[in-house]
């Protein structure tokens, strides 16, 4: 029997100012027998590795016995966490909560709507999550609709079940006037909840999302859901999502729905959230769940997680038919450009930048480019290879598509537990017959894989149209404020880079001319540059004029394209065929 009941409750006194009201109320203390108890607020949110401090948006924190006659007093321990001195009653603890951050994993409250993002919201009895709680929603009065993963209690349509911490933590809830509607897919019920408008086609939508769940449920041995929910924002601008165990939180920009490329980008993020129901929510490596909400849990398998399901949502597309050959083969070539054109790619390898997203990846800054490659391309990247590799050395017998089968079965389904990379590597060769130490190994390195030839043996080519070309370059990114022209970033070892153009100069002319405005405003000057020719750049740096000589380099700027081999054999077709075929 449970020693705690736990029930939440969600209100809304004034939405329009960003606060919603939490209580929790705890019963059945009587049964504890310590003198206090601990309760947290989790520091980040699974699938977004950053420490973001949720707990700095609370204010107001009180607790009283539950007929709120008595307080009860409390104390903070540390920045996340409340230790409260029980004398034995039930508890009410109650709490106001800021919410004004438009992601898809953090609060967000106004007159319209609210998205709770759970991490950030609720609080949880330290060494008991594995407690089930009840959430009551009740809505600002205007609002009619509540949208969550959650399943509700018995003939109470606004209070909700949660089976233990992590599943409430896992459950984001969308409230106010969305567009919703549901369909069925292979005995799984999907429900979309539209916010804040969207171009969107719910008939092609709705057709286009159930080719994508068929297509991936292929993939796995089962579709564990009997229920599924797609949250999505609408921005005037915008693209993310994070994924959950039955649910998802997407943005895209509102108007994008007829735009063949946005559209499609859209899809693909949907294909890429599914994915994650299975990839990362459940077959996972062992430090991505169980959690510890209360600090970084580092992991040296994003590369798997989030690159594998980055190389199958537009693969996912393509099987659908939602994409054709040459788009699917456009998209894979701008992972290739996407990677390369990072000069981190030679300092940081695929686990690293697995292993310090923490402190990297969710921090970009002006050097990210030198310092960092990423997970999710260099990891697509990977992916694409062993995908190649099997389906070559197994004659097309199998692809990676088992090997995943197969892991979520035996992690998942037989042991329920995560992996350790090695333990994934042996199975997917005992799977496959085929030894894929290379590739493995490659993610703990920077040193590149032969991608040529693994193409060439399915048929397709991979080329850099880039590496004849005789377009010179400084190597810098611009930016502009104010009519002002400022650099961005500096790549290492380019021409500015040797000369010490910094980030933030501004430059004001090149050659005694004044530069035009413009992001490609002194392209004309360096593109123009005969070979050997030095280019004096007048800048600014912090208020003081100086100039710098600058003999501008060949363009290392990669431009990969993956076309079909021309004159390819049958055997060749044969294995192209089985890797990009419907
Ligand atoms: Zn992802």
């Amino acid at each position: 029997m449970n020693a705690y009941s736990i029930h939440y409750t969600l209100s809304f006194c004034e939405p329009q100012a960003h606060y919603m009201e939490v209580q929790m109320i705890i019963k059945n203390l009587k049964n504890s027998t310590s003198k206090s108890i601990d309760v947290k607020m989790p520091v980040w949110t699974p699938g977004s590795y950053l420490v973001r401090e949720y707990s700095r948006h609370v204010e107001s924190f009180q607790v009283s016995n539950v007929n709120k006659k008595q307080k009860v007093s409390f104390q903070k321990t540390n920045k996340n966490t409340w230790r409260i001195f029980n004398d034995g009653k039930d508890l009410c603890i109650s709490y106001r909560l800021y919410g004004f951050e438009k992601t898809v994993r953090t609060n967000f409250f106004d007159e319209d709507h609210a998205f709770v993002s759970p991490a950030s919201t609720f609080l949880y009895i330290d060494g008991h999550k594995n407690l089930s709680s009840t959430i009551e929603v009740i809505p600002a009065p205007n609002w009619t609709k509540i949208s969550t993963g959650l399943p509700t209690v018995k003939n109470q349509p606004n209070i909700f079940f949660a089976k233990d911490v992590d599943t409430l933590i896992d459950s984001p809830i969308e409230i106010g006037n969305q567009a919703t509607w549901t369909f069925e897919v292979e005995n799984t019920l999907h429900e979309f909840a539209m916010v804040g408008g969207g171009n969107y086609n719910t008939e092609e939508l709705t057709k286009d999302v159930s080719k994508i769940i068929r297509t991936t449920n292929k993939i796995w041995p089962e579709n564990p859901n009997e229920r599924y929910v797609f949250i999505t924002h609408h921005y005037k601008s915008a693209y993310g999502g994070l994924e959950h165990c039955n649910s998802t939180v997407l943005a895209t920009s509102r108007n994008g729905y007829n735009k063949p490329s946005t559209y499609q980008k859209y899809l693909g993020l949907v294909a890429h959230e599914y994915f994650h129901l299975w990839c990362v929510k459940r077959l996972r490596p062992k430090e991505l769940g169980p959690f510890d909400y209360d600090k970084e849990n580092y992991s040296k398998a994003l590369w798997v997680m989030e690159g594998f399901t980055s190389y199958y949502d537009n693969l996912i597309l393509r099987r659908a038919g939602i994409l054709n050959e040459t788009e699917y083969l456009s998209l894979l070539s701008r992972d290739f450009n996407a990677v390369y054109l990072r000069p981190g790619v030679k300092v940081q390898s695929a686990e690293m930048s697995s292993f310090d997203t923490w402190i990297k990846h969710y921090r970009p800054d002006e050097n990210t480019i030198n310092s960092q490659v990423s997970y999710y391309n260099k990891g697509a990247l990977l992916a694409c290879a062993l995908d190649l590799k099997i389906i070559t050395e197994t004659n097309g017998g199998k692809r990676l598509d088992q090997v995943l089968r197969e892991a979520y079965m035996y992690f998942y389904m037989n042991l329920n537990r995560g992996f350790e990379l090695e333990e994934l590597q042996k199975l997917a060769q005992e799977i496959t017959g085929v030894d894929l130490s290379e590739i493995f190994n490659a993610a703990s390195l920077c040193e590149e894989l032969d991608y040529i030839s693994l193409f060439q043996k399915v048929g397709y080519s991979l080329k850099d149209h880039n590496k004849e070309s005789q377009k010179t370059s400084l190597g810098i990114d611009l930016r502009t404020c104010e009519q002002r022209l400022y650099v961005k970033s500096v790549k290492r070892d380019s021409a500015a880079w040797k000369n010490g153009l910094n980030v933030h100069d501004e430059i004001i002319a090149i050659n005694e001319e004044r530069v035009d405005t413009t992001e490609n405003g002194i392209n004309s000057f360096v593109e123009e540059c005969p070979a050997g020719e030095v280019l004096h750049i007048l800048i600014a740096r912090e208020g003081r004029i100086r100039q710098i000589d600058i003999q501008p380099q060949k363009d290392t700027q990669p431009k990969y394209k993956i076309t079909p081999i021309k004159n390819r054999t049958s055997e060749q077709a044969r294995l192209g065929d089985i890797w990009l075929s419907l």
